[in-house]
């Protein structure tokens, strides 16, 4: 039987105005007897929770109220309280009859009668729910700020690495470990054109596909059509790319432009929100975060492209003869220098081929000019197709050529000083309608240490064998070697 008429004072006794503060509190009461057993609630405590005294009665009022997501600390912290009848005060997470959560500042207290029996416990509960809502709220705003804060820093570094690599193999290290880095859930791949500009060839990728295709075409990519980033999984209406595998999988494309040229192409794809994925509830909202840093990240990424081009660029200008594209005196003296260095300390082998055009002025004389620059052309082209592991073609000025040859002893030198004679020998050129008849070379080669044990000393030795050919007649190769023993 519940005490629903427990206390009705009827006069204007203290009792009685306390009977009506808890009836008429905003605050749900609960009044309870020392097994915790509910005897009593207030008008205030139904419109918290929807239950009336005959739901509670008799019942400990937490296996009513509380729910799948109350903290079972809390609970624990109530339950000790009582049994050690001290009064506790906490945030306590309930359920509403309909099972709504709310949030309840709750205070359980003892109360003792005039003999210090203990007779009965009164709990307050206070909604809180909207404190609580603007607490998370503010939290989960600190947290994205904190994450925002991250984000920036990271791409600040990343941008600061991008930029200070000094090769590409380098810029495509640090693309990998950032990309990685910034959106750990998905993978991604970095294409750049080919020299033809008809494919796009695969040269990083990161995270766990292992099978991007390692070449596509810029025709299968939305991006590449439309000249600006796609990002496919976010709009109700949207078309896979052709060079994408997994049709139903979140994915961007985004172009690299450098000096205003799409150079290339970044893939990069979501495969953490597949069905039942821990993040497909956030998916949207992940997806256009990582729109964001993505786009960011893509452009630092075409600025490194374009850093590291115009460094190679550069360099290459400064080691490169402008009109054969063969290694400069400057490389070469430099070059040849550190081989002789290495050749000694290994006891390997090391040849200089001094290459000369045989009466290359009658080519500019009766051609002209550009004849006698087709020539060299065609020539250090001979030169280049050789393609001999350690055999480096340069061009030390005018119509002199050498090649330097590590690793090949003088016999092997002289072999392959032959071969480009004979394959000079055989060209066929035809300059402005006219024949470019007889382009002959001659060669001499000297090798380290026997025939010169300095650079300088070598490359007279070179040239010396080199003159003597002219002078036994052209078209043909001398050893310096051979000079010494004549
Ligand atoms: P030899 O058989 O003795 O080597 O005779 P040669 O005519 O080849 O010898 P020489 O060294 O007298 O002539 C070299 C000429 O090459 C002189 C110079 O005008 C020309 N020359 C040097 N550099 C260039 C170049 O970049 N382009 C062209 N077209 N001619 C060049
Ligand atoms: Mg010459
Ligand atoms: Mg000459």
């Amino acid at each position: 039987m519940c005490a629903k008429d427990c206390s009705e004072p009827d006069n204007q006794s203290e009792a009685f105005f306390a009977a009506l503060v808890a009836r008429h509190s905003s605050d749900g009461v609960i009044i309870s007897d020392p097994d915790r057993k509910a005897l009593w609630v207030n008008a205030a405590f139904t419109a918290q929770t929807g239950y009336v005294l005959d739901d509670i009665c008799g019942k400990e009022p937490g296996s009513v109220l509380q729910g799948p997501e109350t903290d079972p600390d809390a609970a624990r912290m109530i339950s000790l309280a009582c049994a050690q009848r001290r009064e506790v005060r906490l945030d306590v997470l309930n359920y509403t009859r309909d099972g709504k959560p709310f949030w309840g500042d709750l205070k359980v207290t003892p109360v003792y009668d005039a003999n210090g029996l203990h007779t009965h416990f009164i709990s307050t509960m206070r909604d809180i729910s909207e404190r609580k809502a603007l607490e998370q709220q503010n939290e989960e705003m600190r947290h994205a700020e904190a994450l925002r804060q991250s984000e920036r820093q990271l791409l600040a570094l990343t941008s600061e690495w991008l930029y200070s690599a000094k090769s590409f193999d380098e810029l495509l290290m640090v693309v990998r470990r950032a990309m990685h880095t910034l959106i750990p859930e998905a993978d991604g791949a970095l294409y750049i054109y080919g020299a033809q500009r008809s494919t796009l060839e695969l040269v990083a990728s990161w995270g766990t596909i292992p099978e991007f295709p390692d070449h596509i075409l810029p025709d299968d990519c939305w991006a590449l059509r439309r000249g600006r980033a796609y990002a496919f999984g976010l709009k109700p209406i949207q078309f896979p790319c052709d060079h994408v595998h997994h049709k139903d999988t979140p994915y961007f494309c985004l172009p690299i432009i450098a000096h205003g040229e799409t150079i290339g192409l970044m893939h990069i794809v979501f495969d953490g929100f597949e069905e039942g994925g821990l993040m497909r509830h956030m998916r949207a909202e992940v997806l256009n975060n990582r729109w964001d840093i993505s786009l960011i990240c893509a452009e630092q990424i075409s600025l490194a492209v374009a850093n590291v081009r115009l460094r190679h660029e550069l360099h290459e200008r400064s080691v490169r003869d402008a009109l054969t594209g063969l290694w400069n005196r400057r490389w070469f003296t430099e070059r040849a220098a550190r081989e002789m260095v290495t050749a000694e300390r290994e006891g390997a082998p090391l040849s200089l081929i001094a290459v000369d055009v045989d009466h290359f002025k009658q080519f500019n004389d009766r051609f002209g000019h550009d004849a006698g620059d087709l020539v060299l052309r065609e020539v250090a082209a001979l030169m280049q197709d050789l393609g001999q592991n350690g055999v480096y073609p340069c061009r030390l000025g005018g119509e002199e050529f050498t090649l330097l040859c590590v690793g090949l002893p003088v016999a092997g030198a002289v072999d392959l000083a032959e071969e480009l004679r004979s394959r000079v020998a055989a060209l066929e050129l035809v300059s402005n309608g006219a024949s470019l008849e007889d382009v002959r070379i001659s060669c001499g080669v000297a090798a380290y240490p026997q025939d010169g044990n300095n650079l300088d000393h070598l490359m007279k030795r070179a040239d010396t064998a080199l003159y003597a050919a002219k002078e036994g007649g052209r078209n043909r190769t001398i050893a310096a070697a051979d000079l010494s023993a004549g």
